[in-house]
């Protein structure tokens, strides 16, 4: 079996969180997944606007092509709220309530901690 090498904070394709944070080795595959997430917020966006871009032709003209655009609006705010944004403030204690344990945080998590200078993700 072979050993992956071992990331180093210090290598530039470590993970951040939202803040520019470089995460911890154990959260690595979490932000890694924030980042897999992010390009899937981005391709629903092109689809967005592919959709948009054929939606007042005749073809589409009994589509509630208003009901689609929003749905992709909602689509991508639910992958984006709900992604990892940064590292919860618990850390290195042990479990509390607002990350349960898992030492990261989503955006809509982050707002909820009326933290300042941030109003939405
Ligand atoms: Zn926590």
């Amino acid at each position: 079996m072979e050993a992956s090498a071992p990331q180093s904070a210090f290598d530039s394709q470590a993970p951040h969180d939202a803040l520019g944070i470089i995460v911890p080795a154990h959260l690595e595959e979490i932000f890694r997944g924030r980042d897999m997430l992010w390009r899937l917020v981005h391709k629903v966006e092109m689809l967005q606007r592919q959709f948009q871009a054929l939606a007042d032709e005749e073809f589409c003209s009994e589509m509630d092509s208003q009901a689609v655009v929003q749905t992709f609006h909602r689509l991508r705010a639910l992958i984006r709220n709900g992604l990892p944004f940064t590292l919860c403030d618990c850390q290195p204690y042990g479990e509390c309530p607002l990350c349960k344990g898992k030492k990261w945080i989503s955006g809509t998590q982050y707002l909820q901690t009326s933290r300042p200078g941030l109003t939405s993700v």
